[in-house]
């Protein structure tokens, strides 16, 4: 007869470090500024299929042609589709493991023909649907510091209103 395991070993890694920059080039800085300076998501819109991108591109894909001309979108949208995460890991832009559950979307910005990625501050699935309308929830002025994290999450707006 085997016998019951009762003990789980645990293995762990240790602490690891891996302090990195990189440029965010001319188009994401301009995008992170307007959301540090402004809390304003810009797009940036085709001169020939009229799409509006978010974040800032250089070339629209499908008309290869170079865009210039930025458009002011809304910070409101809709939940495209979303995830509930329920088994932690390290979240590379703290080095820290961020607690579950939580709730990283796709969202569509009014105004714009493309997609962002976000976390929503809402875990129940009653709560959860697609197409759900969510609002940018953004950091304090003085904690802003040119990151996709200015953002604190989504907020899902109220759908009885
Ligand atoms: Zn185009």
């Amino acid at each position: 007869m085997a016998e019951k395991r009762k003990d789980l070993i645990k293995i762990s890694s240790g602490e690891a470090e891996q302090p990195f920059r990189w440029s965010a080039g001319a188009d994401g800085s301009k995008f992170l500024t307007e959301i540090r300076d402004h809390k304003r998501f810009m797009g940036i819109k085709c001169p020939k299929c009229g799409k509006v991108y978010v974040p800032i591109r250089r070339v629209c894909g499908p008309c290869y042609v170079e865009m210039e001309e930025l458009v002011p979108v809304s910070d409101e949208g809709s939940i495209v589709t979303y995830t509930v995460v329920q088994f932690g890991f390290v979240d590379p832009s703290t080095g820290k493991q961020k607690p579950v559950p939580y709730c990283y979307a796709v969202i569509h910005l009014d105004g714009s023909d493309s997609y962002i990625l976000h976390f929503v501050d809402e875990t129940d699935p009653e709560k959860l649907k697609i197409g759900a309308r969510v609002k940018a929830v953004f950091e304090d002025d003085d904690k802003r510091t040119g990151s996709l994290l200015d953002i604190k999450h989504f907020a899902l707006l109220d759908q009885t209103g």
